[in-house]
């Protein structure tokens, strides 16, 4: 998708840093590429260069600045190549310490010989570090120095030092930032009114302050970014956000889709030859699709439901209203296992009604996947289910009205744009996610989006017990695995996590599964893990379904959708490996069926501070979205937004959680000057999103 306002095809504009090789690519990998990137691009933290120390006044652990002269200098070769160099304080008449001659060792494990004669006996030196003490006396190592004339000026502002990557030196970047901040106007794209109405400053006196802080700043407010300059910034970063989605949602509605109105037939059929009512969050979530769908422009909405809330009823009846308007939908899911279960469960709701279903995943034989290519294309199929391998070159729909994405938070945003492309006309696009977003987040990364909540549970269920049991109690876990199989209940249990590599978990799985097969020889084992062949996947899954596997092995490929309402009872080990998104669609697994389930969480000690913060929240919590929001907390959004897959990186100042009123304001600023129709906008969106996109759009 491209914004139209704002957009450029090449970041690369006059003005561009002059071309060196070396230090241009560094600076790519910063994400710098033009001088406006080097403006934006922050400091980490300040040092004060802005006053002189006394030696016998400078605190350990805390970096100073301080002048000395070199008596001495000497490189010695033991135990290793050393410069030792050996300073004294200026004396009281030089405008020293009145407290005595106080003596600094300076050492240099990397030096240039150039520095052996550079730091003579006689010259003055500023340094600046953290002074410890050694074993001659006080002594740095390492300082940053320059030499100096008596009475040399002081910095005016604190030292900024900026987050930068291998070979490109603190100075260097400095040098530069420098050299942008002096030639670019920086002329602010807000007005006067705005700016004071928010109580915000201007851009460019905020930007010079972040990068140039006055030596009697308020440290704390930097460090947390709640100073009045970071304010700016960020709100600036959310403003160009919440207008580029905006802008994007317009595009979007002036674009056209398929008109497919509900005709009730198909739709109806199904509703009634369900064993069961819709509950009345699924109503609401379908009328809320049906009437997206009958409108000329494409949909794009989030249908967000816990695990087990019933998504997939709801992405059939969509599918069924395409069907009927004598359009082909097609169903993605981010895993074959859960792409399967689709294709199982619908086949079954919709085959009695007439529909023809074609299945396509990247394991398919040539043959099968030709005949199913065919039928997609020829437009005899009227819902494809199947992975990725859906939207992959030389599939072609006939004539796809609808695309539905499950899971879409795990794919990644090219994925989901490639669906959007596929077959001509911008067929509408039905999004589902089991990992609930939080209201704020929401707002903030899905302002193009419209969201649908599933905020009720079919009834009949019962909440899952879960324990967490220390690995030494093994013992009592798999005497409580056997006495519940032997009453006829089935179990998972999954293998621990092992994310080094493919190789190593595939290793880890078999090992569990010999060693739980040896230990209970009374139960049927099943083994089901993320390299085995589809067919074989499917075949252990239906024999598990069938119960002719009682207590089922398993990575955590059955984290998503797999649903047998039998399996009452699940072990995770090393629970304390995984992410709390991750335990939370894996205890979803059991749960399913009216009777009590429990899920048994093994973590092994000694745990880490975020391990046990996860476990908590697990064991005491069971909604969904509490649970995102927790996880939230401890992760931050990136990867909750599926952002890692993506690579595009989200806000770099702004923070979600902690900016909720920077937000809103942003919100409300967006919408006043879009319907103002403010040059504001423009200009807006020109610097913020002109030299690079860092937008999580789909
Ligand atoms: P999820 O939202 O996690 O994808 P599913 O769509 O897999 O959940 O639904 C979980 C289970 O609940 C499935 O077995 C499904 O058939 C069943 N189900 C869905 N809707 C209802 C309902 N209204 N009443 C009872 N069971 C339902
Ligand atoms: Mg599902």
């Amino acid at each position: 998708m491209k914004v139209a306002v704002g957009a450029r095809d090449s970041p690369h504009k006059p003005g561009t840093p002059a071309a060196r090789p070396g230090t241009d690519a560094r600076l790519e990998k910063l994400g710098v590429r033009t001088k406006l990137d080097l403006v934006l691009h922050l400091p980490l933290r300040y040092e004060d260069e802005t006053r002189l120390t006394a030696l016998a006044d400078v605190r350990p652990g805390e970096p100073a600045l301080v002048e000395a002269e070199v008596v001495d200098s000497e490189v010695k070769y033991r135990p290793r190549r050393t410069l030792v160099v050996k300073l004294r304080e200026t004396t009281p008449e030089e405008g020293g310490d009145a407290r005595g001659a106080h003596e600094l060792w300076v050492r240099f494990l990397n030096f240039y010989p150039s520095q052996v004669k550079q730091l003579a006996p006689g010259k003055r030196v500023r340094l600046f570090g953290e002074v410890r003490p050694g074993f001659f006396g006080d002594e740095m190592v390492h300082p940053r120095y320059r030499l100096v004339q008596k009475g040399a000026p002081l910095a005016e502002s604190l030292t900024p030092v900026y987050p930068t990557t291998a070979g490109l030196p603190q100075g260097e970047l400095r040098r530069r930032i420098d050299e942008a901040l002096d030639t670019l106007a920086l002329e602010d794209t807000l007005d006067a009114k705005i700016l004071a109405k928010l109580r915000l400053g201007g851009f460019r006196e905020s930007v010079l302050f972040l990068h140039r802080p006055p030596p009697k700043v308020d440290a704390a407010s930097l460090q947390e970014r709640t100073h009045p300059a970071w304010r700016r910034l960020k709100f600036d970063e959310l403003l160009a956000q919440q207008l580029a989605m905006r802008v994007a949602y317009r595009e979007r509605r002036a674009k056209s889709a398929p008109k497919l109105p509900d005709a009730h037939t198909l739709t109806n059929a199904l509703v009634r030859s369900l064993p069961f009512a819709l509950t009345r969050a699924q109503r609401e979530a379908q009328s809320a699709i049906a009437k997206d769908l009958a409108q000329p422009h494409p949909m794009r909405r989030l249908l967000q439901g816990d695990v087990g809330s019933g998504k997939t009823l709801v992405a059939a009846l969509a599918a069924l209203q395409a069907i009927e308007n004598g359009w082909q939908a097609a169903l993605m899911a981010p895993t074959e296992i859960l792409a399967e279960q689709h294709y199982l469960k619908l086949s079954h709701w919709l085959e009695p009604l007439g529909v023809k279903i074609a299945w396509l995943a990247g394991g398919l034989k040539a043959r099968a996947k030709k005949a199913a290519l065919e039928a997609i294309a020829g437009g005899e199929t009227q819902l494809a289910i199947g992975t990725h391998a859906l939207f992959q070159e030389g599939v072609a729909f006939a004539k796809l009205g609808l695309a539905i994405v499950d899971e879409q938070h795990r794919f990644g945003v090219e994925q989901r744009l490639a669906l959007a492309s596929k077959g001509g006309a911008e067929p509408h696009q039905l999004m589902m996610s089991a990992t609930p977003i939080p209201r704020t987040l929401a707002m903030s990364y899905f302002a193009d989006l419209d969201v649908t909540v599933i905020d009720e549970m079919p009834p009949g269920r019962t909440p899952v017990l879960t324990k967490l049991v220390s690995d030494e109690r093994r013992d009592e876990v798999i005497e409580r695995v056997r006495e519940s199989c032997r009453e006829g209940a089935q179990a998972y249990w999954v293998c621990p996590l092992v994310e080094e590599s493919e190789q190593l978990q595939l290793k880890a799985a078999i090992e569990t599964f010999e060693t739980i097969r040896a230990t209970f020889p009374d139960l049927a084992v099943g083994l089901v893990h993320g390299r085995m062949k589809p067919a074989e996947k499917a075949q252990v899954m239906s024999d598990f379904k069938a119960r002719r596997i009682q207590l089922l092995v398993a990575t955590t490929v059955i984290e998503v959708g797999v649903d047998v309402p039998n399996a009452t009872l699940m072990v995770i080990e090393h629970a304390e490996r995984m992410g709390l998104a991750q335990l939370h669609q894996l205890r979803g697994r059991v749960g399913r069926g009216a009777k009590r389930s429990l899920a048994i969480l093994l973590y092994s000690q000694p745990l880490s501070e975020l391990a046990r913060a996860r476990l908590k929240a697990i064991y005491e919590n069971h909604d969904g979205f509490e649970i995102a929001r927790q996880d939230l907390l401890l992760r931050g959004p990136g990867e909750l937004l599926g952002a890692r897959q993506s690579g595009a990186p989200l806000l770099r100042f702004a923070d979600i959680e902690r900016d909720t009123d920077l937000l809103e304001a942003a919100r409300r600023a967006a919408d006043e000057l879009l319907a103002a129709r403010s040059p504001s906008v423009a200009r807006h969106l020109d610097r913020w999103l002109g030299s690079r996109q860092f937008f999580l759009r789909a």
